[in-house]
Order: structure tokens, then C-alpha cells, then sequence
């Protein structure tokens, strides 16, 4: 029996995801279904790749299906638009979503007959490129295991971190943090940068130093003082992973005042500089801030 797949969401994650897969199937024996709202961007992958445009009713055959987009609103809208699904499919939800939409969309999809599995992924686009990115998977470890062989075509670590919206839950956390080691980071150059120092010598001692990040080794240098700041994930999306943290604070009753004050400022952000931007951008609004350019 062949297997098919398919994967709803040719974005900047979900185009080099989906080839993946398209070449799993195509060592394997399987079918590679790709569907995109705006339907030129499936007839392009079918083109580059291999894989087979979809319509909605062709995704009926699907044994495992995919979904990589900017909200779980967005996946609400897509699956009321679907007319049927396969009984025993399972769906896998590697959009960056909110926790407490996967208990909803679990529900709606179990009385399709079709088991949900929250599934978003980091590592960015040259993660997705490569193969190597992490998925952090919330749901049943049966389901998880059905899907486990195509999850690692596109994953270097597949790391179950608990039930339904436990996915969406670590991902809006985790960027979060990277919300705060970029801003914190930023604000850090700016205050250099206002006291005269050369930026570029104080990221090579702060990276040698405690201070270092992923924001101070990586994004800042090639991103920042390039001035390139290259559009690979939207500023937009950053403020959105960022609210969500911030509605679970609220949800929670925790205290995180850091995590919430965040998320104010990438929204500022996202407001100010644009929300198709590189999330690096958010530095823009900082140099503004202080009248100083951080190169
Ligand atoms: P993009 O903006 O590049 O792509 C979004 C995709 O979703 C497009 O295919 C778009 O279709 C589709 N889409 C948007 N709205 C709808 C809708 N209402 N109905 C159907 N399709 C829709 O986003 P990314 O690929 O960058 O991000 C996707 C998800 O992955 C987000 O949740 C993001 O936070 C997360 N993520 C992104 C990373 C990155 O580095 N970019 C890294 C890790 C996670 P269309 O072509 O028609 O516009």
C-alpha cells in the first residue's frame, strides 16, 4: 500500500518541508500532495520538485496530512473549507500555533475520524533547507509514532513535550526568548554604539563572554551590522509567537513581567518598522529610540 502525503502551506517553511517529503515519497514509493491558497505556488513546487498539486477534494486520499501556516486562524479556515478527509488520517500542524486553539481542532478533527498532532518546528528556513530542524510535538506518543519517518525527512530531533497544545505552548515560549535576547541584545549596541564603541569589537568580546545568544552570535552580526537584514522569518510572526507567550502568562496567572513586556515591544515594532520585515528589523525601532545606527 502506498503511502500519500500531503502539505497545505508553501511558505517560506513549508516549500523546503514539503520537498522533502516529495522526495521521501519519491524513494518510497508514496504520493506527494501539495496545496497553497494562492494556487501558483503549488503549481511551482510541483514543477521544481516532483510533487503533485493538490485540489481540496484530491486531499480526501491523504494519509498524513501537513499544515504550515502563519496562525492557528488561519488553520481554522482551511479545515471549515475542506470538503472531506480520510478516515484514520492523521493531521500535523507545523504552524507556530496557540495552545488553546489544538484542543479545539483535535476535537473538531476526531469526529472527522482523523487524529491532530501540534508540531511546530524552529531551526528557520536553513533548518527546513537542510533537514535539520527540531520539532517540538504535542499529542499522543501512538499518533506521534505513526508519523515519526516523514517528520524526520524534514527534522534533525523530533522531541514529544506533551498532550494536545503542548507544542504550540514550548514554541511561543522559546521565541519568547528569542524576543528578549534580540531586544535586550539591541539595546545593549545601542548604549555602546551612543558611547562611542566599535559595535563589531563589542560583539566579538560579548560572544566570547556571558553575554552571548544565539541573537549576539548569529542574527545580529550577519543580519544587523550588515544592514542586510535578510527576510527570512517576519517580524510579524515574532510579535505573534510573542502575544501568544504573553496570553499564556495571563492564562496561567503566572508573573513574567520581562516575557510580557516583550511582547509590547515587539508589537511596537511590528507596528513601527513593518510586519513583513525580518524580525531582526525590531533593532530599527531601537536604533530610532536612541538616534543611533547599530553597524
Ligand atoms: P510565510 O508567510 O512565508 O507563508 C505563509 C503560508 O501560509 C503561505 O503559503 C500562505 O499562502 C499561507 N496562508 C496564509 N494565510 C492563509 C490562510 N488564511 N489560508 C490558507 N493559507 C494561508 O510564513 P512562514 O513559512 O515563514 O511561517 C509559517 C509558520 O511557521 C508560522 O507560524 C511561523 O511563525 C512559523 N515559523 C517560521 C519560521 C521562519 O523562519 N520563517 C521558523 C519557524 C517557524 P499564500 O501563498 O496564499 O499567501
Amino acid at each position: 500500500m502506498t503511502l500519500t502525503t500531503a502539505f497545505l502551506g508553501l511558505g517560506a517553511m513549508g516549500t523546503p518541508m514539503a520537498a522533502h517529503l516529495t522526495r521521501h515519497a519519491q524513494a518510497n514509493g508514496g504520493r506527494s500532495l501539495v496545496w497553497n491558497r494562492t494556487a501558483a505556488r503549488a503549481e511551482a513546487h510541483a514543477q521544481a520538485y516532483g510533487s503533485e498539486q493538490a485540489t481540496p477534494e484530491l486531499l480526501a486520499e491523504a494519509d498524513v496530512l501537513f499544515s504550515c501556516l502563519p496562525t492557528s486562524a488561519d488553520l481554522d479556515e482551511v479545515l471549515a473549507a475542506l470538503p472531506a478527509l480520510k478516515r484514520g488520517a492523521v493531521w500535523v500542524d507545523c504552524t507556530s500555533g496557540h495552545p488553546d486553539a489544538a484542543p479545539r481542532q483535535a476535537a473538531a478533527l476526531a469526529e472527522r475520524g482523523v487524529a491532530f498532532l501540534d508540531a511546530p518546528v524552529s531551526g528557520g528556513t536553513g533548518g527546513a533547507e537542510s533537514g535539520q530542524l527540531t520539532v517540538m510535538v504535542g499529542g499522543p506518543e501512538a499518533d506521534l509514532e505513526r508519523v515519526r519517518p516523514l517528520l524526520d525527512t524534514f527534522a534533525g530531533r523530533v522531541i514529544r513535550v506533551g498532550d494536545t497544545g503542548a507544542g504550540f505552548a514550548v514554541k511561543a515560549i522559546n521565541n519568547a526568548l528569542l524576543a528578549v535576547t534580540l531586544w535586550a541584545t539591541g539595546e545593549g549596541l545601542a548604549v555602546l554604539g551612543r558611547s562611542g564603541v566599535n559595535l563589531g569589537a563589542a560583539l566579538d568580546v560579548i560572544n566570547a563572554s556571558s553575554g552571548r545568544s544565539n541573537s549576539s552570535q548569529n542574527l545580529i552580526p550577519a543580519r544587523v551590522l550588515t544592514r542586510e537584514f535578510p527576510a527570512t522569518f517576519g517580524l510579524g510572526l515574532l510579535a505573534k509567537d510573542a502575544g501568544i507567550a504573553l496570553d499564556m502568562v495571563n492564562s496561567t496567572k503566572s508573573s513574567a513581567p520581562m516575557l510580557a513586556q516583550t511582547a509590547g515591544l515587539m508589537r511596537a515594532a511590528a507596528n513601527i518598522i513593518g510586519s513583513d520585515v525580518d524580525h531582526t528589523a525590531a533593532l530599527q525601532l531601537i536604533e530610532q529610540m536612541n538616534k543611533v545606527v547599530i553597524q
